[in-house]
Order: C-alpha cells, then sequence, then structure tokens
C-alpha cells in the first residue's frame, strides 16, 4: 500500500503537513485559500474555479453540496463552512434561537451565557458549520447605531466577561471535540465608535481611547484563545483597519501574541478601492490586505485576481501569501478536518437541534433578560400566583377572573421577538417566513397559555409601526448589493387605536407591547431618532387615558426614548428581543410565576440629543445638564428592579491600604427587605479619585449575583484585584497609580444608588 502524502499523514505534526501542502499549491489555489465567499448564488464556481478556502450564508443543501465538491478537487482541502450564529443557530430551520447579545447581557450570568454558547454549538456542529461569527465586543454608546442589540451593552468589564464565557462555549474542551466550532471576536476594533450613530463611518478615535475603552475586551479574548478575529468596516486616522498594522501586527499579533486567524468583514478589501478609496485597484488592495496580515478575505471576489496580479507585478511575495495560507491552513488541521470535514449529520440533527434541554435553557435565559425598570406594585398581578403542572398561573377558586387587553404593534410579532440575524431577518434568502410559528412564543401566546383558566384575554393590535418605500437614491448601492428600503413611520390610526382604547377599557389591566422592528435595527439601519416610531406614542397616550392600569413592554433591539405615557406607566419591562421563548417568559414574569432579576447593560437616554448617555463617561464639563434637559438617562447601567425592596448597608473594607499585587476585598450586606425572593445583583466600582490624566468618574470592575429569601440578610464579599484599578495614561500605557481610590458598591451605577469605602494603593 502506498504511504499516504504527507500533508494527509495524521501520523505527522500540523507544521510538516501545512509545509508539504503549500508544497503542491498553485498560486491560484493559495490565493483562493484566503477567500471566504458567500455561497447565496451556488458553491460550484466557488469551489472549482476560485478555489475558495471557506464559504459563507451557505443553505442547508448547498453545505452537502460544498462538501461533496471539496472532495472531488485536486487537493480534497477541506472547506471551512462559516455562519452567522449569533444568538443560537440562526438560520437553520427549527433551530433553538436565545435572546439576542443585549438580552444576554442583561442577565449578568457569564455562566448562562456560556451554557447558550455550548448549546449553539452543539446545534451548528451538527449541520457541517465550523465557525460562527460571533460574538461582537464592540460597546455600544451611540443608541442610534443600528447594531447595539448585537453587543453586550456599554461597559468594557462586562463585555469581558460575557465574551470570554461565549468564546469557551462554543470552542468547547478544545478544536479536536467535533462539537467545538471556531468563535470569532468581532469587530476589532472601534467599529462601534461612530459618527452621529451612522454604520461603519471613520471612527474618531485615538489609540488611547482605544486602549482605554475598547481594546480591552478584545485582549481578554485574545488571550484566552478566541481562534478567530474579524476586522471592522471602519477606518479610524485615516487608515482602514484591514490595512492597520498598528492594531493588527503592533497590538493584537505582537503585545497579545495572538496566533489566531483574521478575517476581514464584508468586502472590506474591495471596499478600499471602491467606498473609501485608498488604493486604485484590486491588485494594490489585495497587495495591502495580506501585507498587513490578513488571513482570509470576506466576499471581496477580486481578491482573486488581484492578489495573483500584485505577485506578477512584484508588489507582493509569494512568501507573503504562504505565511496567511499557512495559517488557514493550520487552522483547519487543528481541527481535524482532513481526517472528518465534519459534513451534516442528519441523526446528529434529529437528535439536537431544537432539543428539549435546549429550550429549557433558551427560557431560562430569556426569564433572566428581562429588566422590569418601573412598578407602582401592580406587578405581579393579583400579588402573584404559582404555575400548575402545565406551566400555567393556578388561581383559587374564588379568585376574580380578570380581563386582560394585550394591545400594540410588539404583541404578536414572532420577527421582533427574535430579532436580528435569525430566520427572516434578512441576511439569507432560504428562510422568506422565518423559524416555524409554533416554536415563537409571543407575548401575546404567552398571556393566552399562562394567564389564569377563566381569564379574559382581549387583543388589539392598536397601531403599525411603519411601512416600507424604495430608497430614493436607487435599487443597488454601487457594489451591486441591496440598498435596504427605507422607513416610512405609520400614521397613527384612529381606528385602530379606538379598538384598543374599547379593550382597554373592558379589561383589568392593559399590557401594551411596543418597542422596534427588524427594518429599524441592523446593519446600514441605523435611526436617527430613538422615539417609538409610528402610532405607537399616540396609541400609549391613549390607552394611559383610559385610566385602566398599563403595563408597558417594550420589546426592542435596543433602548428606546420612551413617552411619559410609558415612563409613568404602572410598570414597565425591557424586554430586548428576547428570542423563541420570551413572549412566554413576559407572561411569567407579569404573573410572579418568575421573579425579575435581568440588569440593564445599557442605558436608556430621555432624549436622542443625549448621545451618548453611558456611565462611565470622563470628568471634567461645565455644568451636569443641557439648559433645555437633564443630562440623566431616563434608566442607568445597572439598574432593574425586583418583586422585592433589597437594602445594602455596612460597606467595609477591613485592609484599606493595598499594595499594587494585592485585592481590594470588601464586604457588604444586602438585604432583601421585602416579601419576595431576590436574585440581586451587587455591582461594584472603583473610583481612582486623582489620577494623572482625565478618567472615568467610575468603572465597574467586580459584580455578585446572590439569592436572597424573603427576610434574608447576607455579608456578600468583594473582590477587586489592585491590577485592575487601572488608568491608560498620557502615553497609551495602561498602569495603576498608587493613591487614593474609592469602592462603590450597589443596585446599579447610579450615585444614589452606590455605598463609598476609601482605599489606598501604596507604591
Ligand atoms: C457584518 C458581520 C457579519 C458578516 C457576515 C458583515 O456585514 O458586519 O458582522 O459577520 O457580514 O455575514
Amino acid at each position: 500500500m502506498n504511504a499516504p502524502l504527507p500533508y494527509l499523514d495524521p501520523a505527522l505534526g500540523h507544521a510538516e503537513r501545512v509545509a508539504d501542502l503549500l508544497g503542491r499549491m498553485t498560486l491560484p489555489e493559495k490565493v483562493g485559500q484566503m477567500l471566504q465567499l458567500d455561497a447565496k448564488d451556488g458553491v460550484r464556481p466557488l469551489i472549482e474555479d476560485m478555489h475558495a478556502g471557506s464559504i459563507l450564508h451557505t443553505s442547508p443543501e448547498r453545505v452537502l453540496e460544498a462538501a461533496a465538491l471539496t472532495g472531488r478537487t485536486r487537493l480534497r482541502i477541506p472547506l471551512l463552512v462559516a455562519e452567522d450564529c449569533i444568538h443560537g443557530h440562526s438560520f437553520w430551520e427549527g433551530a433553538t434561537i436565545f435572546p439576542t447579545q443585549l438580552g444576554m447581557a442583561a442577565t449578568w450570568d457569564a455562566g448562562l451565557v456560556e451554557r447558550v454558547a455550548r448549546t449553539t454549538a452543539v446545534e451548528v456542529a451538527a449541520t457541517g458549520v465550523h465557525w460562527t461569527f460571533s460574538p461582537v465586543l464592540c460597546i455600544a454608546r451611540d443608541l442610534r447605531w443600528g447594531r447595539v442589540g448585537e453587543t453586550f451593552g456599554e461597559d468594557p468589564f462586562l463585555i469581558g466577561e460575557m465574551a470570554s464565557a461565549m468564546v469557551r462555549g462554543y470552542q468547547g474542551e478544545g478544536l479536536e471535540d467535533p462539537t467545538a466550532i471556531l468563535a470569532c471576536a468581532k469587530h476589532f476594533a472601534g467599529y462601534s465608535e461612530t459618527q452621529g450613530g451612522r454604520d461603519a463611518s471613520e471612527a474618531d478615535i485615538s489609540r488611547r481611547k482605544l486602549r482605554s475603552w475598547f481594546l480591552p475586551p478584545f485582549e481578554r479574548v485574545a488571550r484566552e484563545g478566541c481562534r478567530t478575529f474579524m476586522l471592522g468596516y471602519q477606518s479610524m486616522d485615516g487608515v482602514p483597519i484591514t490595512v492597520n498594522d498598528w492594531l493588527l501586527d503592533e497590538v493584537l499579533r505582537g503585545e497579545w501574541g495572538y496566533t489566531g486567524t483574521l478575517v476581514t468583514d464584508w468586502d472590506n478589501v474591495g471596499r478600499m478601492v471602491w467606498e473609501q478609496r485608498v488604493y486604485a485597484d484590486h491588485a494594490q488592495a489585495a497587495a495591502a490586505a495580506v501585507r498587513a496580515g490578513n488571513d482570509m478575505v470576506m466576499t471581496t471576489p477580486q481578491f482573486f485576481e488581484g492578489a495573483q496580479e500584485a505577485v506578477a507585478r512584484g508588489m507582493l511575495a509569494e512568501a507573503e501569501i504562504d505565511a496567511a495560507v499557512g495559517r488557514i491552513l493550520t487552522l483547519k488541521f487543528e481541527l481535524g478536518l482532513f481526517e472528518d470535514p465534519r459534513h451534516p449529520s442528519p441523526e446528529r440533527q434529529a437528535a439536537v437541534i431544537g432539543a428539549r434541554e435546549h429550550t429549557d435553557l433558551n427560557l431560562e435565559v430569556a426569564r433572566r433578560s428581562l429588566v422590569l425598570l418601573a412598578n407602582d406594585g401592580t406587578l405581579p398581578l393579583d400579588g402573584g400566583f404559582r404555575a400548575d403542572a402545565s406551566g400555567r398561573a393556578d388561581a383559587a377558586a374564588d379568585a376574580p377572573a380578570r380581563t386582560v387587553a394585550v394591545v400594540g404593534p410588539n404583541a404578536d410579532d414572532p420577527h421582533t421577538q427574535l430579532g436580528d440575524w435569525a430566520g427572516a431577518s434578512g441576511q439569507v434568502d432560504w428562510l422568506p417566513d422565518g423559524h416555524p410559528r409554533g416554536m415563537v412564543r409571543t407575548v401575546l401566546d404567552g398571556v393566552r397559555d399562562h394567564f389564569p383558566q377563566g381569564w379574559k384575554v382581549r387583543h388589539a393590535r392598536g397601531t403599525d409601526i411603519l411601512r416600507l418605500a424604495p430608497d430614493p437614491e436607487g435599487e443597488f448601492f454601487p457594489d451591486g448589493q441591496p440598498r435596504p428600503r427605507v422607513v416610512v413611520p405609520a400614521e397613527p390610526d384612529g381606528r385602530m387605536i379606538g379598538e384598543a382604547v374599547a379593550a382597554a377599557e373592558d379589561a383589568d389591566v392593559v399590557v401594551a407591547v411596543v418597542g422596534d422592528r427588524i427594518e429599524l435595527v441592523g446593519e446600514g439601519r441605523s435611526t436617527a431618532t430613538l422615539e417609538l416610531v409610528g402610532g405607537q406614542v399616540a396609541l400609549l397616550d391613549a390607552l394611559a387615558a383610559t385610566g385602566t392600569p398599563m403595563v408597558v413592554v417594550v420589546v426592542a433591539s435596543k433602548p428606546l426614548v420612551l413617552p411619559d405615557s410609558a415612563l409613568d406607566a404602572a410598570a414597565l419591562v425591557y424586554a430586548a428581543n428576547p428570542g423563541m421563548l420570551g413572549g412566554r417568559a413576559v407572561a411569567e414574569l407579569l404573573l410572579g410565576l418568575v421573579e425579575p432579576s435581568g440588569r440593564l447593560p445599557i442605558s436608556f437616554a430621555r432624549h436622542a440629543g443625549q448621545q451618548p448617555t453611558f456611565y462611565n463617561q470622563v470628568r471634567g464639563q461645565h455644568g451636569d445638564r443641557y439648559a433645555d434637559l437633564t443630562q440623566r438617562p431616563a434608566f442607568a447601567f445597572g439598574q432593574g428592579l425586583s418583586y422585592t425592596t433589597v437594602e445594602y448597608a455596612d460597606l467595609r473594607i477591613p485592609r484599606p491600604g493595598v499594595g499594587p499585587g494585592d485585592t481590594v476585598r470588601a464586604r457588604v450586606t444586602v438585604a432583601n427587605t421585602g416579601a419576595r425572593p431576590a436574585l440581586e445583583t451587587v455591582q461594584a466600582y472603583v473610583c481612582d479619585t486623582v489620577a494623572s490624566v482625565t478618567w472615568a468618574e467610575k468603572e465597574l470592575k467586580a459584580y455578585r449575583q446572590v439569592r436572597l429569601e424573603p427576610g434574608e440578610s447576607r455579608v456578600v464579599e468583594i473582590e477587586v484585584p489592585v491590577a485592575d484599578c487601572t488608568i491608560v495614561d498620557a502615553s497609551g500605557a495602561r498602569v495603576v497609580e498608587p493613591g487614593g481610590f474609592e469602592l462603590l458598591v450597589g443596585p446599579s451605577s447610579r450615585e444614589e444608588d452606590l455605598l463609598r469605602a476609601g482605599f489606598t494603593v501604596e507604591a
């Protein structure tokens, strides 16, 4: 029997196999290996003519077709199949779709988020997809940006906790595990620092600002072994990220020792030619992108000719291409794809996709993601219920049967329930109707399924949010991508509002479900305003005027500006696109079948003109308000209520003098002074009282989640390593400056919620 070719011999080391394979590849094969192409219009030419190393947006049928085609190529180099499985296996019909990242962040529970990612990986791996473009580590600061819901919110520490958990979950025990998928930290870095919230605009951001807030979460996952990074769309200081040597080479691969794979974002290389116009042709752009250390070039088919031309014109050495291809091949060897290409497995799919335990986890996350922002005691309804065996609220036989009006445009909208990057959200074309309707429980479904037997449910939509019209600029962008149609807000409709008002007048309580819609969310869909679009404000005002107690549920991708009729409602709940079971979770929360425990990972503004409203702003400003409006947000980072009251007392730091290598240890007494259990998120912020540079007044450095029974009081220990009490000095170095600090502990970032205790870092 012939010995296998060295690169096909699993007994050899990866480096040896890569070297052997590279030696056999032609230049077109090498350049093709660097390409990740869109499988939307068919896979055959991508594999046979362009030798693509990776494909994305591949329908289930095409994954199979691609697998068969790859097996017939000259060198049989396995494909990497990639997809945006960012809150579940988004585009696989019937997969488990979790709350969006912002909803996950509202749980503040890294363990839970790790389980979400593990579960997603198990579903994804069964379908022949090897790589998810998740998590997003961008910091959401300007709420007008369309992608806020894809983020973990506004705080670098919380983002780091959540992202690290997600990467662990996706990558599992290691890439050899057949249920592991590649995680992708994106969008590196500073992409969210938009101008005016406009997507992918030039980011006005200094290196020091990057190092202060934007890079730390990325640094954490780079050091922890996240295997791939995706570069942002934007440019900074005139340099597109794709060719930003400082960020890619000096910082990422140099300082942080990152050895993983870099993928560009969609047509980043082409954009440098047609959009940003920093290169005259694709040969120049390709040469620059390879030189800067990009490994995989997403959806720039012109890179295929461009890179070859760059070599022919002497602008790029083949050895530079070899370095990138070597990294891609190494990844494929590490995944073991040459031995087991991890093709789709119908048996695994039947066993794991939408499995019962996955659905249970999804419900748990949805429940934990809900944030109760206001409550005058109306919730839980009728003082709360217990569930019967079917999960329905079990009302006492003599309890009065109530009438509930469930109104509003998001009360029964399965797509908004799931949010962007799922089902019919538009990125792929094989799920035009989204996920099976029966798998999605809207708030109306939840009320019908879980409110006590005998209660009457009345439903009226009340208003539309918007309609779509063609973009007056034309149907396509210059690169041929279709322009999304533009939003035209719906006019309030007297008849529809009248129906909702009639339902409310007839009811004991109104549940008004408002928010945004997928057309107001996502890439290229930033919003100029943050108000509820269409007839929603008119609807809420009319409902408030009925005098029936109103619970407002905001199902929205991001914090919106709410009218007084919502802010003054009997209760207010935020449900960031809460996933397939979000509506059930909301119904359970209203009934007190579950306790509210979510905390805001991002602030709610009172007015779009307050942007940005994030809590950790840098000190130094004349005054602290606008002439015509407070600067205070409507709801601040960390806020969220329980159905009980929790009091904080006695913050102490027994040893307030610490050295640079020490840990600050504090204790605080947290007491449940009400009648229901609490899951309290005890938050600890640090303030560097005097620093060599202007710095944030406070930054989250630690938090603990504690369960407290009614009447229970606990001493909670908080630990903050002194090494984390840093600032970034004027030269850009992250340092701990000895001197006075304060530890601030409480239930939210608001000044009035925090106890303070001083400590001193000695030199
Ligand atoms: C987005 C990325 C996404 C990629 C692939 C881009 O437009 O910015 O977040 O992963 O498309 O779908």
